[in-house]
């Protein structure tokens, strides 16, 4: 008799080009680094990745939920999915496969260790309204009017912050505060390949900029230095800011199943924002402001950080708002003739306060803003903890299982 033939097979895991936003969290969030980039794809490396699936829940499209099965020595390498359009179809099984066919990846690929690396939380609150979703793709976008575009920022501060409101008219665009939309700029990059579509948060609520319309507003910075402090031009956010009335744009999404506001009216939202990081807490703080419920004892805390009082998008219309509605800290670092203060220093001199937050279970943390912030708030918020004889880490974990803390930092 023939001894069984061994065919190595692989589960192997793609990011599909067509969803994918190019948005880098996949890339943040593996710990294995076995996902890369170019100008053109995200991709995974079939030689490393292990299926620990740490990526998946944080991609805010879903395009890198995809799985081929075929034979390992087939497997696509890098330079191949880095040219892709599309993703190829699945090709003929072996036989020896299909018993597997219907088995997850971590049936087919040796399962990696436990990994810790999402900080925040992957599922939403308990109460958090259902989210709609990719319901506009790169390959079948909608379009939005312009019918607002004015700067937020002083115009005497180099950052030029502008409020854009975008109308769909008649086409259904349902969005949930949280949630981001994916703007397709005209024109094509050096390889004459058309831009891909960049990320803004939604900084309405789901009623409408407007409440009652079909439109949607974002809080845009126009990227005049990379992140060295080079000149250079964003694609993207130098064109929407130069958006006329009446110009339409081509719009996908909508993106985000999980940084959502919780919906029972007794729920605290402790919110901790910089700059254009202020767009989901502005679309959450006017939700609540719309439908302030009497008698309902959820609190809002806000801490705002940007480096001068003329650089605070909203700063006017925030500091109007009731003081027994919400509960407002902000935080300026480069005040002529005063010490730089972060949202983290603001933070902790309110310590017993946001202490009580973090003892109930009805609080849920948003951390939106600059990448660089996010260390510093889970530090205040560890020693916060820490220093009311709360065991952070305990909480930390229970947070994030109960989709209670939400981070988005680019
Ligand atoms: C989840 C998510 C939500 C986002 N929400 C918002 C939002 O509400 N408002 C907003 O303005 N942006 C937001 N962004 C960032 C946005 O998607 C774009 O990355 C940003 O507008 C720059 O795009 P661009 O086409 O202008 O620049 P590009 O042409 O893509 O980049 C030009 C150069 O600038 C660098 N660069 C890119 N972004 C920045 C930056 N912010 N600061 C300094 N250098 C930069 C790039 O590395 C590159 O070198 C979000 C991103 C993510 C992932
Ligand atoms: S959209 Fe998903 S697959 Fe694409 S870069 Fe973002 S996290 Fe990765
Ligand atoms: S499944 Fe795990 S190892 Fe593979 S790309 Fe995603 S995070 Fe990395």
């Amino acid at each position: 008799m023939n001894a069984p033939v061994s065919i190595d097979i692989l589960k192997q895991h793609l990011i599909d080009p067509e969803i994918c936003i190019r948005c880098n969290t996949c890339e943040e969030t593996c710990p294995i680094d076995a996902i890369t980039h170019d100008e053109n794809n995200y991709v995974v490396k079939a030689d490393t990745c292990n299926g620990c699936m740490a990526c998946v829940p944080p991609c805010p499209t879903g395009a890198i939920d995809n799985w081929r099965t075929l034979l390992r020595a087939d497997a696509y390498g890098v330079d191949e999915q880095l040219t892709w359009d599309v993703l190829p179809t699945q090709g003929a099984v072996p036989v020896a496969t299909l018993a597997t066919e219907n088995a997850g990846a971590s049936d087919i690929i040796e399962p990696g260790p436990q990994t810790d690396t999402v900080r925040g939380s992957t599922v939403p609150p308990w109460s958090a309204a259902k989210p709609h979703v990719n319901l506009y793709t790169h390959k079948a976008p909608t379009t939005a009017t312009v019918v607002g575009n004015y700067r937020l920022t002083d115009a005497a501060t180099d950052s030029a912050i502008h409020h854009i409101v975008l109308d769909f008219g008649a086409t259904p665009f349902p969005v949930l505060e949280g949630q981001s939309i994916g703007i397709l700029p005209p024109g094509a990059s050096a390889d004459g390949r058309a831009h891909h579509a960049r990320q803004y948060s939604i900084a309405s609520p789901r009623d409408g900029e407007r409440p009652g319309y079909n439109n949607v507003s974002l809080t845009v910075k126009r990227v005049v230095q990379d992140h060295d402090g080079n000149a250079t031009a964003g694609v993207c956010s130098n064109y929407l800011c130069d958006l006329k009335k009446g110009d339409v744009v081509n719009v996908i999404g909508p993106f985000g199943g999980t940084f959502l506001m919780p919906n029972h009216p007794n729920s605290h939202l402790l919110m901790i924002c910089t700059g254009t990081g202020s767009a989901p807490m502005r679309a959450m703080t006017e939700y609540r402001r719309r439908r302030r419920l009497k008698g309902a004892t959820g609190k809002l805390m806000l801490f705002f950080g940007a480096r001068t009082k003329e650089e605070l998008p909203y700063f006017g219309p925030l500091t109007n708002l009731p003081k027994d509605f919400i509960d407002t800290n902000l935080a300026f670092s480069r005040t002529p003739k005063q010490p730089k203060r972060y949202v983290q220093d603001a933070m902790r001199e309110r310590a017993p306060d946001v202490a009580q937050l973090l003892k109930d279970d009805n609080t849920h943390i948003y951390v939106c803003g600059l990448k660089g912030m996010e260390d510093g708030v889970l530090q205040a918020l560890k020693e916060i903890a820490e220093g009311q004889g709360l065991d952070w880490d305990a909480l930390w974990q229970r947070l994030r299982k109960e989709g209670r803390l939400h981070l988005e930092t680019y």
